[in-house]
């Protein structure tokens, strides 16, 4: 798997507002937020999507959750609520191939997410 953008993230290459750091995972403001708070949680390994997660990652995507909700205490919003999304492939509107938490909160956010009504 090449090298995305969330690689530079975490090699420090390129800067991001990094908001929590451990050994498997990194937490950073989203650049383009959608809530007033919009923050990204991601594994350090590289796992392009959903669909590539192994039996050995599954830890590992579990601390992703884990780690929004220590963040969501330390920053005071777990009470009140949020939601997060993680995005796969084109339809599910993922453009960076590298698995990512969206943490979203600070507003009341509607459902569904989408405008469109259903065709059946
Ligand atoms: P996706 O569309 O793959 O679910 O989400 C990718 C997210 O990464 C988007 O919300 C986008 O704003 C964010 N993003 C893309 N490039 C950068 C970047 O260089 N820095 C930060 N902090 N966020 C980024």
């Amino acid at each position: 798997m090449s090298d995305t953008i969330f690689t530079k993230i975490i090699n420090r290459e390129i800067p991001a507002d990094i908001i929590y750091e451990d050994d498997s995972a990194l937490a950073f403001n989203d650049i383009s937020p959608q809530a007033p708070t919009h923050f990204l949680v991601i594994p350090k390994k590289p796992i392009a999507t959903i669909n590539d997660i192994q039996p050995e990652d599954k830890e590992l995507v579990g601390h992703l959750y884990w780690v929004a909700a220590q963040i969501a205490e330390k920053q005071g919003f777990a009470e009140q609520g949020f939601r997060t999304v993680m995005n796969c492939n084109e339809y599910g509107g993922q453009t960076v191939y590298h698995i990512h938490l969206h943490v979203l909160a600070g507003k009341p956010l509607g459902w569904p997410p989408y405008q469109e009504k259903l065709k059946v």
